[in-house]
């Protein structure tokens, strides 16, 4: 079975665009509470090794965190999300990428509540070598899709909610939509952020449109395309469903994610991004 390698993409763009929103919404919620929770339903191992083998493959971050550390930009979130790379790598020139889980570890405290579910044995016991350390950090090896049957989540409590799939199964789009149909109204004091692959157009639309009837109220669709639209099924750009975020997010990012467009797309896009609330 091929199983699923987070390495393989590790620093990609898809990857900057879902840790510079993470960051983003992680500090607009850290900023007013003293004591958040956060749950990262697939973690990955939290800290990829730019020499790993798998990485050496491909690559990929050749076309995503390598780009922005050379770019010179204004943008202040870029930027802070650039800080928070090398800061962790204590240098400005990385040899690790960071995954969701040492981002937030890095820029939370011991007062925060930490959940990473992760799957599959070997990237558990990745996870839990590169985490054991933490005593506010809870390690589980379950389904990260059915995250509220391993721990209770306290309603009041606010925080941020990552779903992060790997959509190799197709299930996994559904998975998402029944996840946030049956329990967001236990989330309200959460925003959720749901990464998505753009493989396939149509495929792209109709999960949008499931958002859509859900009756949902406060939902952001941001979306980064590198290049246009193709039948090749490679992944073409990627986008975060949020919920629950301020009802003026859209405003304030929509210039992130257009310079951050500007720094990663092919030279022959056409695609623009998307930064809108769903209705
Ligand atoms: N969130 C990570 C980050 O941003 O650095 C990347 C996670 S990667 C896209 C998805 C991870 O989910 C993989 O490590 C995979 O092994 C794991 N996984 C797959 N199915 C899962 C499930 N049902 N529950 C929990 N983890 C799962």
């Amino acid at each position: 079975m091929n199983i699923y390698k987070h390495n393989n993409h590790a620093g990609n763009h898809a990857d900057t665009l879902k840790h510079l929103c993470l960051i983003y919404f992680l500090k607009s919620i850290k900023k007013p509470y003293n004591s958040i929770s956060y749950i990262d339903t697939h973690a990955g191992n939290g800290l990829y090794k730019l020499d790993d083998n798998y990485i050496k493959k491909n690559e990929e971050y050749q076309n995503g965190i390598s780009k922005l550390l050379i770019v010179k930009t204004k943008d202040p979130y870029i930027r802070f999300y650039i800080k928070t790379i090398n800061n962790i790598n204590q240098s400005s020139k990385i040899k690790f990428y960071p995954g969701s889980p040492k981002i937030v570890q890095h820029l939370t405290n011991k007062k925060d509540e930490l959940y990473f579910f992760e799957l599959i044995e070997n990237e558990y016991k990745s996870l839990q070598k590169n985490f054991s350390k933490y005593s506010n950090i809870k390690i589980i090896k379950n389904d990260g899709f059915d995250f509220f049957k391993s721990i209770k989540i306290n309603k009041e409590k606010n925080g941020v909610i990552l779903i992060d799939p790997v959509y190799k199964n197709k299930d996994d789009y559904l998975k998402v939509i029944n996840l946030v149909k049956n329990y967001h109204i236990q989330f309200e004091n959460k925003i959720v952020i749901i990464w998505y692959p753009v493989l396939d157009r149509i495929e792209t639309n109709n999960f949008i449109d499931e958002f859509k009837r859900t009756g949902i109220q406060n939902i952001l669709r941001i979306e980064m395309p590198i290049q246009n639209d193709n039948s090749e099924k490679d992944m073409t750009g990627s986008g975060l469903i949020i919920i629950n975020s301020h009802k003026k997010t859209a405003q304030s990012i929509r210039g992130t994610i257009i310079e951050l467009q500007s720094i990663l797309q092919f030279k022959d896009n056409k695609k623009k991004v998307i930064v809108n609330n769903l209705k």
